[in-house]
Parts: C-alpha cells; sequence; structure tokens
C-alpha cells in the first residue's frame, strides 16, 4: 500500500488551452487529488501547440479533453509526424490515457468536421468520425453506460460526430441510456491498451472515479512494477453525486 511520498507521476496534459469543454478539466483535478489523497506527488505538465516531443519521455499518463471543429483543426496542424510518431509509441508501450470527445476523435484516423473539411487523426485507435453537417442532429444530454471497468457510467455528451469503429477495436462501454459512438450500434468510445477514448464529458473521472483508480493505478504498474497496488479511498460524495445522475436521469424516462 501507498502511504509515503516515495511515488511521483506525471501527468501530460495535451493542448490545455484549446482542448477543455465542459469541464474536461475537472478530471486533471480529480486524477491528482486521487493521488494527492494516497501520498503519491503529482506533476502536471502542459503540452501546448509546439511542445518539444522529448517533453513526452517522462510522462506517465495522457490526458487530452474535447473541443470545438475550430481548435481540432488548429490541434491537428500541430501534428507533425515525429508527434505522431511519439505519442503512438507511447500508447503502444502501455501509457495510460484518457482520451474525451474531440480527442477520441483525433486518435482515430480521421474527422470530418461539420463544414466537410477532414482532419487528419493520428491512427493510433481503428476508428474514423464523421460529423453529417451542421444542421444535423447533435447527440447532447446525459449519458449511461456500462464497462469492464465502472457500470454503470454517468456522463454528459455533446457531439455532432458519427464514430465508427474497426473490426479489433473494443468500445470502452455500451450505450444504456443515451447516444453514445453513432446513436446507432450501442457503442461507446473505445479502449485500446490503457488508452480510454471517451465521448462523457461532465467531466467523467469526479462521478466515476474507478476510471481514474484505473489509469493511476496502471500509471503506477508501468513506472514502478507490478507490485505496486494502490490504497481504496472512501468515495461516499462521489457514490452520490454518480447515483443523483442516475436517479435524474431514470426519472426523465
Ligand atoms: N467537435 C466535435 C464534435 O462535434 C467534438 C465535440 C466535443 O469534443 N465536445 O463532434
Amino acid at each position: 500500500m501507498i502511504q509515503d511520498t516515495k511515488y511521483k507521476l506525471t501527468i501530460g496534459w495535451l493542448y490545455p488551452e484549446l482542448m477543455s469543454t465542459y469541464g474536461d478539466r475537472g478530471n486533471i483535478n480529480v486524477l491528482t487529488k486521487r493521488c494527492e489523497w494516497r501520498g503519491i506527488r503529482v506533476d502536471i505538465l502542459n503540452l501546448s501547440v509546439g511542445f518539444d516531443i522529448k517533453l513526452l519521455k517522462n510522462i506517465n499518463l495522457l490526458f487530452m479533453g474535447g473541443a470545438e471543429d475550430i481548435q481540432q483543426q488548429i490541434v491537428a496542424k500541430d501534428f507533425t509526424v515525429q508527434k505522431i510518431k511519439a505519442l503512438k509509441k507511447k500508447v503502444e508501450d502501455g501509457t495510460p490515457g484518457l482520451y474525451i470527445c474531440g480527442a477520441l476523435q483525433f486518435l482515430g484516423k480521421y474527422y470530418k468536421d461539420a463544414s466537410g473539411t477532414k482532419i487528419k487523426g493520428l491512427g493510433i485507435f481503428d476508428l474514423h468520425t464523421e460529423h453529417p453537417g451542421a444542421y444535423t442532429k447533435r447527440f447532447i444530454g446525459n449519458i449511461v453506460t456500462r464497462s469492464d471497468l465502472a457500470s454503470p457510467i454517468v456522463g454528459f455528451e455533446n457531439h455532432g460526430g458519427r464514430t465508427c469503429l474497426g473490426d479489433n477495436l473494443k468500445p470502452f462501454g455500451m450505450v444504456i441510456k443515451g447516444f453514445g459512438n453513432n446513436g446507432g450500434d450501442k457503442t461507446e468510445g473505445a479502449i485500446y491498451k490503457n488508452s480510454i477514448g471517451t465521448y462523457l464529458h461532465g467531466p467523467i473521472l469526479p462521478k466515476n472515479p474507478q476510471i481514474a483508480d484505473f489509469l493511476i493505478s496502471k500509471a503506477l504498474i508501468l513506472k514502478y512494477g507490478a507490485g505496486v497496488k494502490i490504497k481504496k479511498l472512501e468515495d461516499s460524495l462521489e457514490k452520490k453525486a454518480h447515483d443523483y445522475i442516475l436517479q435524474k436521469i431514470a426519472s426523465f424516462e
């Protein structure tokens, strides 16, 4: 059990100024607090436009929030071939990461935005996303899903893009209530190695702390070895917030 401060994690926050909608930055607060409550020191490293790929070397956990189409166009210009290669290596090496909405779209091959502009993705996840156009239905509202990591997961989605997963990519969850990846096949997000892509804002982690602990635990194991176990935290407030949203959603049915 971790009780002292010999453990330290560095969280790399990709494009914090451009990619953080609907409270996504709250995920950074949750990751930081849940580490600190366990005596794990945390450094947050902002990876803004033009960041040096050398910075990725010491990063133990990656986070990227959602964005509007215009910000996605700006960020896409920063993805040089070297940067894509370096990020892909992090994911392939098992670096845990949380990628919300527009960031999930970035993990895939491309995102065709509302204006029809094709924004190149990192091509790490076998998925692609297309927005059917500015005057089509946006997928907005509270959402409930189930996944192996936590169930039910509650969150809030707001996206125009419809994401289709390739045959070999596992969804992060299955939709119980809401739209999910495309409003059709009930899949929500995607999970590959220790990287989670999801449409759930809210932010997702305060009300679903098991997901935060999954990421923290994987980051510690990758850095310090398989024997590291994180202490369980008292989560009654988190559970209350989670159940409140769940009840609220159920009462609209
Ligand atoms: N711009 C993207 C879409 O509308 C992503 C939205 C978001 O990240 N909230 O699909």
